[in-house]
């Protein structure tokens, strides 16, 4: 990207592309099926408005140091959209800068795009990276085309090994790969055969998501029916801890309960929304949080498309919620003890002026229990969860909340 990052405050964009080639059948995501050119077309434009209006209200504050394009397949868009996109956030938030003043290229800013193998072609990958994109992650999912066709996934697992080369020769040196675990039909040798062979192409970082059943999906409605078999929780748990046991013998480190990068290669954007950082959305459904305030965008395609077109703001009016400092301190602790370096008690006590074990001190004990039982370990400043606490992370992590 041309232009130097500055020595106002950092922010993460995120960007929203919200179309599909079909709705898999687990997808509680904001994404809509069925579109073409015409409508992406019409989309880039509202973007580019949408980002172009953030200009007068946050450029002189912020500057991007991290830009996700996610979705939704945001693959769909070629190369010429993409690169409106990265034109209109670099005229926003870039333009009229100098020399960094504070030492760092252009080149700290992370850039990534979210895909579907089946939507990439050397052309367009070499496109993405020609516009600024410097990191790609991939919707693998499994490397069993029985799982991805009970997925209703649109590609095959050959899509990925191809899609991944052509990123390579492309120029891309920070891929992502999505791998899901605890579907239909999964057996742990499917789990650990998808993660050996991803681990085989050396990707710098590699999600693994257990499945999640949203209402409003066709999983959800056939689990209620009764005709939807899933593994259960204790052949989940032993799915993830034997993937886990792999990506560590394949140098990944786990930094967060989902997610394993090789040293260095850690999501900057995602490490945002763990540590309470400032980013701002774009595009339907896209969520912002600035200087303790949340808003959400309005949700549907349509009147996201009539609010900007239009002139107007797509923020939903009646999303706007300003943290207390207390919920702003159990987001805090909640969001941590996703990560690795889990709550740094020193970094609470400056962002909060509040000791950490003040705060909790009616959580002393449990907190002395949980380290009892090898769930969580406190190390310096640091309270973390074990591997072993991450089977109950939901349970530990919502005693703070
Ligand atoms: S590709 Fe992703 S966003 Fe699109 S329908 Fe499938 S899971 Fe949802």
């Amino acid at each position: 990207m041309a232009g130097k990052i500055s020595m106002s405050e950092k922010l993460g964009l995120y960007i929203h592309i919200p179309f599909c080639e079909r709705k898999c059948r687990y997808c509680g995501f904001l994404s809509f099926p069925g579109f073409g050119e015409e409508l992406y077309e019409r989309y880039t434009a509202a973007l580019c408005k949408e980002i172009s209006g953030y200009n007068e209200k946050f450029s002189s504050i912020y500057t991007p140091d991290t830009i996700f394009i996610g979705g939704g397949t945001p693959s769909l868009l070629d190369g010429e959209k993409i690169k409106r996109i990265m034109d209109c956030i670099r005229d926003s938030f870039f333009s009229g800068q100098g020399a960094a003043d504070d030492g760092k290229s252009a080149d700290d800013i992370e850039v990534t795009i979210e895909s579907n193998p089946n939507s990439l072609t050397y052309e367009k990958l070499a496109a993405y990276r020609q516009a600024g994109i410097n990191r790609l992650s991939m919707g693998a999912q499994s490397m069993n085309d029985r799982i991805l066709d009970s997925l209703g996934r649109v590609h095959q697992s050959s899509d990925v090994g191809r899609a991944f080369e052509q990123a390579r020769k492309a120029g891309f040196e920070n891929i992502n790969i999505d791998l899901m675990f605890g579907v239909p039909e999964q057996t742990l040798k499917d789990v650990l055969e998808s993660v050996s062979s991803i681990i085989e192409m050396k990707p710098e970082h590699i999600s693994l998501y257990g499945l999640q059943l949203e209402e409003d999906t066709i999983f959800y409605e056939e689990y209620k029916s009764g005709i939807l078999d899933v593994p259960d929780e204790k052949e989940e748990s032993r799915m993830y801890h034997a993937a886990a046991d792999l990506l560590r013998q394949g140098g990944y480190d786990h930094y967060e309960i989902s997610n394993w990068a090789l040293s260095g290669y850690e999501c900057r954007h995602n490490l945002k929304y763990w540590s309470m950082k400032d980013y701002l959305g774009a595009g339907p459904g896209a969520h912002s949080y600035i200087k303790g305030s949340r808003s959400k965008n309005v949700d549907r395609l349509d009147d996201y498309l009539d609010l900007i077109e239009s002139g107007r703001s797509a923020t939903d009016q009646r999303s706007y919620v300003f943290d207390s400092k207390e919920d702003a301190m159990g987001i805090f602790v909640f969001t941590a003890l996703r990560t690795r370096q889990g709550v740094d008690t020193r970094a609470f006590e400056e962002r909060f002026g509040e000791s950490f074990f003040r705060v909790y001190k009616d959580r002393a004990e449990l907190i002395k229990k949980y380290i009892d039982e090898g769930l969580m370990f406190l190390s310096g400043s640091r309270l973390a969860l074990t591997e072993q606490g991450i089977d109950v992370s939901n349970d530990i992590m919502s005693e703070f909340v």
